[in-house]
């Protein structure tokens, strides 16, 4: 039985919705404000967070921000306001997916289901790693981030295939120079620098302040630590 967690500042919607959810035969935790959602986080443990953008306080964007930084349980926003830059700055902080209201049961029960099933198979299928929201596929050699596909040169694609083999170790210049060109005769490593400015702008939700391809200085670069 999925359990889902609910968060909806709105008293008749967020007991229309859980009635609709636990009729489904979900499990269900509802709360009114993003502090008690995200502290029921750990305890309640959701399969997926159901999540209202227009909260008071600490709103559904900056929640969903938050946890995701503490895991990848999937998240599906739902926005009062349909306007595109609402959509995606949810999609941009690690949403799954998104709604507009007014949605009916049936679609968010359908959207749940798709969002569970990608999650699962996620889970499952052991070419699939999911390093912080990134979801690398190392067979088809495909990067998701919040369900989307990168779009990755392919030597941005093979240096961060590189640098997360081991998350948090170091590589220096002239080693990811050579695992990532594999040629004799590129010697300059500012090729590396120059790279790492363009993975970091595919993969990064703020490229100067990098969460996943971090610099370390006098050294090289490392993947994490997330
Ligand atoms: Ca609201």
């Amino acid at each position: 039985m999925p359990r889902i967690l609910l968060v909806e500042d709105d008293p008749a919607l967020l007991e229309m919705t859980w009635l609709s959810l636990v009729r489904r035969g979900h499990e269900v935790a509802a709360f009114d404000t993003g502090e008690a959602g995200l502290a029921a986080l750990s305890r309640f443990r959701p399969d997926l967070v159901l999540l209202d953008v227009g909260l008071p306080g600490l709103d559904g964007i900056e929640l969903c921000r938050r946890i995701r930084q503490r895991g990848p349980v999937p998240v599906i926003i739902v926005s009062g306001r349909g306007d595109e830059t609402d959509v995606i700055g949810g999609l941009d902080t690690g949403a799954d997916d998104y709604l507009v209201k007014p949605a009916s049961a049936d679609v968010v029960e359908a959207r749940i289901r798709a969002v569970l099933r990608r999650a699962a198979h996620e889970a499952v299928a052991p070419h699939l790693e999911t390093h912080g929201g990134l979801v690398i596929d190392r067979l088809g050699l495909i990067v998701r981030k919040a369900g989307r596909p990168l779009a990755l040169t392919p030597s941005a694609l093979r240096l961060l295939l590189h640098l997360t083999t081991s998350p948090g170790r170091v590589f220096s210049r002239p080693q990811l120079l050579d695992l990532v060109w594999d040629h004799d005769s590129v010697t300059d490593t500012r090729l590396v620098d120059a790279c790492v400015r363009r993975l970091r702008h595919a993969v990064e939700d703020e490229a100067e302040r990098p969460r996943y391809v971090q610099t370390v200085r006098g050294f090289g670069y490392r993947f994490g630590p997330l």
